[in-house]
C-alpha cells in the first residue's frame, strides 16, 4: 500500500495546472492569497500543448485560435505583453465535396471574423503564466483521486501525496472530475447527474501537423486551407510561425482514428495531401499529432451519447460545494464561451472573484 505523505496547508489547492489552473493561481497571488497547484501530467498546459523545434514553426497540437470578441483572454494575453497574428485563411480553399468527384479550388469569401494565433505558441501563454507565479507552488506528477471533507476544511489524496487545505478548486473537465475522483461525503446527486453528460470540447479530437522548408501550397493553383468531407482530414490551414519564416499545416483528423498507430495515421495524412499538392507532400520535415481520445487526464469514454458542448456552461457548476469549500473552475464552466481558452479565463475570474467575497478572511 502507497504511504500518503501529508503535507502543509496552502489556503487554496488548485487541482490542474492547464489555462484555467494557472489564470487563477496568478489573480489569487495578486491578492496574497496562499495556493498550491497539483497536476497529474508531467507537464503543464492541458489542452493547450504547442510542439516547439528549434529553428522550425511551432505546431499546435490543442489550443490554437482566439477572436477578437475573446476579450478577457485578450485582455490577459495584453497583461502578459503576447501579441497575437492573424491565421492565414487566403481567398481560396481546397474543396472536397464527395469521394466521386475530385478535390476542386474553390473562392473563399471576405473573412469578418478573422480568427488570430499567439505569437510564439499557445504555451507561450501557459508560460508566460507560470512565470508570474512561484513554481514551486506547481506539483507535478499528481493524480488527485479522493477528496474529503475534514473538521477545518479538505483533504485531497493524490496517488503519492496527502494535502489539507481550506479549499479546493478543481479545474478539471466536469465529466473527467466526477469519472475519475471519490468524494467523501458524496457530490449532490443533481450535480453528478450534469456532469455526467457534460462534454469535454475537443476531448475526442486529433490535431495533425507537418512541417516543410517551403510553402508549396500557397502556389497559383492551391491553397494551405482544405475542407474536405471526404476526410479523414476534414480540415486544414497554413500554419507559418508569426514571422512567417518557418512552414507547416496543420488541421483536424478524423476522432474516430484513435485506436489506429501512428505511422498509420500519416500514412493516411500523407496519401490526402498527396492528392492535393503531388508527391512534394511526401518531402516533410517532421510530423507531430495529438490524439486526445488517448490522453486520461482529459478524456474519459462517457456512458452515453453526449453531444458537442451539452451541458457546458450549466448554471450549477457556479454552485460551491462540500459546505462551501469546494469551487468548480474549467472552461466547461464558464457561462460564456465555454470549452474554449476564453471560458478557462472567465471561469477562473469568477472562481477568484468567489473565494474573494465568501472567505475574506484569506485575503492578506
Ligand atoms: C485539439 C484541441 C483544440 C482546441 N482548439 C481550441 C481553439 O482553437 N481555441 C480555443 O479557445 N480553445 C480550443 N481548445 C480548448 C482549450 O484547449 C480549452 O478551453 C482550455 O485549454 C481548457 O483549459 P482548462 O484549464 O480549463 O482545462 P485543461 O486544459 O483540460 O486543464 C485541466 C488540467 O487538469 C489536469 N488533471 C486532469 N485530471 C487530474 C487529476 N486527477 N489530478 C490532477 N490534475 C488533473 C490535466 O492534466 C490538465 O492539466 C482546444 C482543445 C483541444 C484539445
Amino acid at each position: 500500500m502507497i504511504e500518503h505523505k501529508k503535507t502543509s496547508t496552502p489556503s487554496v489547492l488548485i487541482i490542474g495546472a492547464g489555462l484555467s489552473g494557472l489564470t487563477l493561481a496568478y489573480y489569487l497571488q495578486k491578492k496574497d492569497i496562499s495556493y498550491q497547484l497539483l497536476e497529474a501530467r508531467s507537464r503543464i498546459g492541458g489542452r493547450i500543448f504547442t510542439n516547439y523545434q528549434e529553428g522550425t514553426a511551432p505546431l499546435e497540437i490543442g489550443a490554437t485560435w482566439l477572436g477578437k470578441k475573446h476579450q478577457e483572454l485578450n485582455n490577459l494575453l495584453t497583461e502578459l505583453d503576447l501579441e497575437i497574428f492573424e491565421q492565414i485563411l487566403g481567398d481560396r480553399a481546397i474543396y472536397e465535396p464527395i469521394s466521386t468527384s475530385p478535390p476542386q479550388l474553390v473562392s473563399l469569401p471576405p473573412n469578418n471574423d478573422p480568427s488570430y494565433r499567439i505569437k510564439g505558441g499557445s504555451s507561450a501563454l501557459i508560460n508566460s503564466l507560470v512565470e508570474k507565479i512561484k513554481h514551486k507552488n506547481i506539483l507535478l506528477n499528481q493524480v488527485v483521486t479522493n477528496i474529503s471533507s475534514t473538521t477545518n476544511g479538505l483533504s485531497v489524496k493524490t496517488k503519492i501525496n496527502e494535502f489539507q487545505s481550506d479549499l479546493v478548486v478543481s479545474t478539471l473537465p466536469p465529466f473527467l472530475l466526477t469519472n475519475t475522483i471519490k468524494f467523501n461525503p458524496s457530490l449532490p446527486e443533481t450535480f453528478e447527474k450534469i456532469t455526467a453528460t457534460t462534454h469535454t470540447w475537443m476531448g475526442e479530437s486529433i490535431k495533425v501537423g507537418l512541417r516543410y522548408t517551403t510553402p508549396f501550397w500557397r502556389a497559383e493553383n492551391s491553397s494551405g486551407t482544405i475542407f474536405s468531407n471526404v476526410g479523414p482530414i476534414p480540415e486544414m490551414y497554413d500554419h507559418a510561425d508569426a514571422k512567417d519564416k518557418y512552414f507547416s499545416i496543420k488541421g483536424f483528423f478524423n476522432g474516430a482514428y484513435f485506436s489506429v498507430s501512428k505511422e498509420e495515421r500519416l500514412e493516411m495524412v500523407l496519401t490526402q495531401l498527396e492528392k492535393y499538392y503531388g508527391p512534394q507532400a511526401r518531402d516533410f520535415v517532421s510530423y507531430e499529432e495529438g490524439v486526445w481520445q488517448n490522453e486520461p487526464f482529459t478524456y474519459a469514454p462517457y456512458d452515453q451519447h453526449v453531444l458537442p458542448h451539452q451541458n457546458n456552461g450549466h448554471a450549477i457548476f457556479s454552485d460551491i460545494l462540500m459546505d462551501g469549500k469546494f469551487y468548480l473552475a474549467g472552461a466547461e464552466t464558464a457561462k460564456q464561451y465555454p470549452g474554449y481558452m476564453e471560458g478557462a479565463v472567465r471561469s477562473a475570474q469568477r472562481v477568484a472573484k468567489q473565494i474573494t467575497k465568501e472567505h475574506s478572511s484569506l485575503v492578506s
